[in-house]
């Protein structure tokens, strides 16, 4: 397929044809397409969840100018700070770690404690969308490794989408991937993974908002639960 370079002022139909493009090929031609066009303007946010360390080895392989990203929000699960390092050390990384404008604790004397129990969204505001929106101001491409089995919110992303407002294309090669698909791509390349995934938790973010899941409940019903709130605010496009 020709493509046309990617840019700041993609369309979002041009966006959309290059996902429908896209949409039956694997996820590394998506990955090694997006290194092409975007070079080190490409950024991968790592939560050090499932997703991170499939991505994480994907771009060592095919993408190896994508810069790394982590917003250390101050309320991660020590299992969460253990995968980093392994991952890290077993890929000589280097890591761009980004953290809120405020401590915990600052932000408790401004906003009062415990905001997550009271405001969830104001927390991620302050804590995960503004310090991502700094990760992303000079990028033109996030690589991300949301999933449509994940959230019925999720079940129509595309392969690559714009986000307007942030101006970034987003890529998003492992949106057709099973939970099957991703352990067996982890176990095929003996890929670091975190180890709270073992223990009921298939969608791990900040310890005050995550708790393990039931048998026969969905990937993210144990974040945020009880809240009705399902997304922190990143993917908004
Ligand atoms: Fe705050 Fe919870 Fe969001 Fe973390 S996940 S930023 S603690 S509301």
């Amino acid at each position: 397929m020709a493509t046309a370079p990617l840019s700041g002022d993609l369309t979002s139909e041009d966006v959309a044809r290059l996902a429908e493009h896209f949409e039956p090929l694997r996820a590394e031609e998506l990955v090694e397409f997006a290194a092409e066009h975007f070079g080190g303007r490409m950024v991968l946010t790592c939560s050090w969840q499932l997703g991170t360390s499939i991505l994480v080895h994907m771009t060592r392989e095919v993408a190896p100018d994508t810069r790394l990203v982590e917003i250390d929000t101050g309320l991660l699960f020590p299992e969460t700070h253990t995968t980093r390092r392994r991952l890290v050390d077993h890929y000589g990384l280097e890591v761009e770690t980004l953290r809120p404008l405020q401590t915990v604790e600052e932000q408790a004397a401004t906003h009062g404690a415990s905001l997550w129990e009271r405001e969830p969204d104001r927390c991620c505001g302050l804590r995960k969308v503004e310090p991502l929106e700094r990760a992303i101001r000079d990028a033109d491409g996030w690589l991300t490794g949301i999933r449509r089995d994940q959230t019925t919110q999720r079940a129509h992303s595309p392969k690559l989408v714009l986000d307007a407002r942030r101006g970034v294309v987003k890529v998003q090669p492992l949106v057709d991937w099973s939970e099957r698909d991703c352990w067996r791509y982890i176990s095929r390349n003996g890929i670091p993974y975190n180890e709270l995934h073992d223990r009921g938790f298939p969608s791990i973010g900040c310890t005050p908002c995550t708790r393990a899941i039931g048998a026969d409940e969905d990937a993210r019903s144990g974040r945020w639960a009880g809240s009705g709130k399902t997304e922190c605010g990143l993917h908004v496009a």
